[in-house]
């Protein structure tokens, strides 16, 4: 088994570290219906990229209608 052959010091971990920080996500509004979305991703809720529907949204499901 591989064993490391020097310590790591605290000053070491600690600047191997520096760069784990999360980036917060930064979301723009949806032109379409003004939700918040990810930047270059198409609309979540409507499906929608560049003001045209590129993600048909399926319609309404009547949960009632299958138990009867
Ligand atoms: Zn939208």
């Amino acid at each position: 088994m591989a064993v490391p052959q020097n310590r790591v010091t605290r000053s070491r971990r600690n600047m191997r570290r520096a760069h784990d920080a999360l980036v917060a996500a930064n979301p723009h509004e949806c032109p379409n219906c003004g939700e918040l979305k990810r930047p270059h991703h198409v609309c979540a809720s409507c499906g929608h990229y560049d003001d045209r529907e590129v993600v048909a949204q399926a319609a309404e499901v009547d949960l009632d209608e299958d138990a009867a």
